[in-house]
């Protein structure tokens, strides 16, 4: 499979090869690297990307769901494209910003007050450090294999650049112990920072109890319960909170919500945010040159009250579940140990016998075992990429607005393919 792909993608090679005299391993995001080098692109239109060499694939990746609006929504590029015939660096508030503030708190109850940023990682950092002036304590809570940015990993791999900030971790999904954990650091603890869906650790929903527990300690021991939404938001109209009827103190934003341009926000209760108003006395403050710029803002607010519509969101997540579905069916036929967990329009494939419910699942320990399903997704990758379909090396897919039933169809029936000429390997 590598040969083949080697042989089939002379430009993208070329250009991983040129890079990396400038770029260690020719990167500048580690999540975009996989082996033998990834394939660069040259555009991409609705849910197609085109490759330097030419090849046409369906998008399966959706930019790790910063791409939900697709590669060329005519909405989101008239309002990006007049924003920048406006001019972009006016160093000052423009029309859009308080509109895009508007629509999120709207949408997103919990979010009274909000304040932007460039990144879902500076968000969670000024949540943190919210949480951190108003409660006066120093510990964070997070969960072992959350990804909350480029400086708040816990995975087990690697050598993170965390922030060295004083972390405890609980264990997703594990309530029992976690509520222990909360009860031993109960009287330090700042903030328990949680995604509603852990996202990057496989897409692994919330047991329900789980967040509810989280939920009712946060609230006896004045902890501020923050949710980080940055992948989830998109879940259904009103976030993954709305799905799951659970209100956080705060929550933090980024990804799809600037239409496609760097973006991140950080909001909550009103009692929390309005230190950040200016005009008291003893305010907090929060800068950022291009926390409010323009084309993000504007880029935001015609995505988010014309294209992402709630029936839009609606419409896509049914789609999503729908894929999940079909795609556990077809693992189920060819009795293969291999699981499609998610919700919505987000899910991640995953090669052990299951079930799937905790990170200790979908990250097996023993080395052996680990490295074994490293090789079955680096193939599964590959064939589908043979196939015409992009998606994450680690099994991750979003879907993007543009897609519809059929390109669904085409992933499913890639899949039972690959499962038919793979299957020795698989099982
Ligand atoms: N939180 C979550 C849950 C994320 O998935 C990500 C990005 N994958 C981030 C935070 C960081 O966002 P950004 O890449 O915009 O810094």
């Amino acid at each position: 499979a590598e040969a083949r792909y080697g042989a089939a993608n002379p430009q993208s090679k070329a250009r991983a090869q040129a890079a990396s005299q400038v770029m260690p391993g020719g990167n500048t995001r580690t999540v975009l690297h996989y082996t033998p080098f990834p394939l660069a692109w040259s555009g991409g239109k609705g849910n197609r990307l085109t490759d330097l060499d030419g090849h046409e694939y369906l998008d399966f990746l959706g930019e790790y769901t910063a791409g939900l609006y697709g590669h060329s929504d005519p909405v989101i590029q008239g309002a990006i494209s007049k924003a920048l015939s406006d001019g972009i660096v006016l160093g000052g508030p423009n029309r859009y910003e308080a509109q895009l503030a508007e629509a999120i708190c709207q949408r997103i109850p919990s979010i009274e007050l909000v304040r932007f940023c460039n990144s879902g990682t500076e968000a969670n950092l000024f949540a943190i450090q919210t949480a951190r002036i108003m409660t006066g304590r120093d510990k964070i809570m997070v969960f072992e294999f959350a990804y909350h940015g480029g400086v708040f990993y816990f995975g087990s791999h690697g050598n993170p650049l965390n922030l060295p900030l004083n972390w405890v971790k609980g264990r997703y999904n594990e309530t029992d112990y976690t509520q222990g954990l909360i009860a031993e650091h109960g009287a330090e603890l700042a903030a328990v920072l949680v995604e509603p869906m852990q996202g990057s650790a496989g897409c692994l929903p919330a047991d329900p109890a789980f967040l509810r527990m989280l939920r009712e300690e946060c609230t006896k021991r004045g902890i501020v319960l923050i949710f980080d939404e940055v992948m989830t938001s998109r879940l259904s109209p009103g976030g993954c909170q709305a799905l799951v009827g659970i209100k956080p103190d705060m929550t933090t934003l980024g990804k799809y919500l600037g239409g496609g341009l760097s973006f991140g926000a950080f909001g909550g209760r009103r009692n929390l945010m309005e230190r950040f108003d200016p005009y008291r006395s003893d305010s907090i403050g929060h800068a950022g040159t291009f926390n409010n710029n323009v084309c993000s803002m504007a880029g935001g607010v015609a995505g988010l009250t014309q294209v992402f519509t709630p029936a839009e969101a609606v419409r896509l997540n049914a789609l999503g579940d729908e894929m999940r579905n079909r795609l556990n069916k077809v693992a189920r036929r060819h009795e293969a140990p291999l699981q499609i967990t998610g919700v919505g329009s987000l899910m991640n494939l995953h090669f052990v016998k299951g079930p799937v419910r905790t990170p200790a699942d979908a990250h097996p320990s023993d080395p052996a075992t680990e490295n074994r399903m490293g090789e079955l997704l680096k193939l599964f990758h590959l064939d589908m990429i043979a196939a015409g379909i992009y998606l994450a090396r680690r099994g991750f897919v979003a879907l993007s607005l543009p897609m519809r039933e059929p390109d669904v169809a085409r992933f499913e029936a890639a899949l039972d393919e690959f499962l038919a000429t793979r299957g020795a390997l698989v099982r």
